[in-house]
């Protein structure tokens, strides 16, 4: 968490695991990626030096149809765990990399496949909605993943009369079932780590401190789900609030009047806005709203990756066949938010 601090702004030269990001390090990385034909693909809360040397960058879900579209040989995915497992199961036949294996999600964590098995026997017939924070096994289990843009859609997208089971994120649960104002929609009770720290009382002393502020909310990973529900709620005005893709968050960025912008979801986002529109004052809701696991994936611990081919990705076969139409299905309803 050391570096918490400085994410979001550049810090280019400074050392992480003895490693420091300089030129050299970047030659470096790039040749090694290139002898192994590798794409480097970055999610948009890693760290700043990260995003910058990455080939593409971007959540996890457009992170995963890159690399099942790329033609390259190894996926190194720089991101957490269950996004590199995502990609595996969109392509089976790369190698996937991510440098360090332990960079796993607490929401992904908060259930488990025989938890949800466990569940599903209490609700025969339901229909099983998964969030794609999720890991292969849960997904394995899943008739429908969805991302936090097209959640609303996959759920309108079941028979009105069918029950749903929705996982593993409460508050994005608690979105969904007051959107489509559906009673028989039953939600676990996980949370990421992150929420702690974009909180209602926060989030509204931000926005009563800023007026002439808009605030963007980047929904595609579990810590800016609690933003939406209260932005949902009204704890802050719903013309200045913006619910964004990547993409559309960057465009908004470019095209907004406002001078300082509210960002409420991980730091990490800040990196690519301020690349984005440097005039603008981008603000976090809460500066310590890190996630711990994204900042695993050091200068170091890339280079390692590229040069001795680990920690690989494996999903077993069966469960990565019964976990791709979930996938799938996913894709099929809707652009999350109408592109990266
Ligand atoms: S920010 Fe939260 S939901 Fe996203 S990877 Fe980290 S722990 Fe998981």
């Amino acid at each position: 968490m050391a570096a918490t601090a400085s994410v979001g702004r550049a810090s280019a030269l400074e050392p992480y695991d003895g490693v420091r990001p300089d030129a050299a390090w970047r030659e470096e990385v790039l040749r090694l990626a290139e002898r192994r034909n590798a794409v480097i693909l970055a999610h948009n809360y890693q760290l700043p030096e990260i995003q910058d040397i990455a080939h593409h960058t971007g959540d996890s879900l457009a992170l995963s149809r890159i690399a099942a579209d790329s033609d390259a040989d190894t996926i190194v995915f720089c991101g957490v765990h269950f996004m590199a497992e995502t990609a595996k199961i969109l392509s089976p036949t790369k190698t996937v990399l991510i440098p360090d294996e332990r960079a796993g999600c607490s929401l992904a964590d908060s259930i488990t496949a025989e938890d949800l098995r466990a569940w599903k026997a209490e609700h025969p017939g339901a229909v099983v909605v998964s969030y794609v924070n999720t890991t292969a096994e849960v997904k394995a289990e899943t008739d429908v993943c969805c991302t936090s843009s097209n959640a609303v859609d996959v759920v309108r997208s079941i028979p009105a009369d069918r029950e749903v089971l929705f996982c593993p994120d409460q508050f994005l649960g608690a979105h969904v079932k007051r959107e489509t104002g559906r009673e028989n929609l039953h939600v676990w009770a996980g949370e990421c780590h992150v929420h702690a720290g974009i909180n209602g009382p926060e989030l509204a002393e931000k926005a009563a401190a800023n007026p002439d502020a808009d605030l963007f909310i980047h929904p595609e990973c579990g810590c800016a789900t609690s933003a939406l529900y209260l932005a949902g709620e009204g704890t802050v005005p719903q013309d200045r609030v913006k619910i964004l893709s990547t993409g559309d968050m960057v465009k908004a960025a470019r095209g907004t009047s406002a001078r300082t912008v509210l960002v409420a979801t991980e730091v990490g986002m800040l990196h690519q806005l301020r690349r984005a529109a440097p005039e603008i004052d981008f603000r976090a809701v809460n500066d310590r709203a890190a996630c711990r696991y994204m900042k695993m994936i050091t200068p170091a611990a890339l280079l390692r990756a590229l040069r001795e081919g680990r920690d690989e990705v494996h999903v077993d076969p069966d469960v990565a066949e019964r976990a791709r139409g979930a996938v799938q299905r996913m894709i099929a309803i809707g652009q999350p938010g109408g592109g990266e």
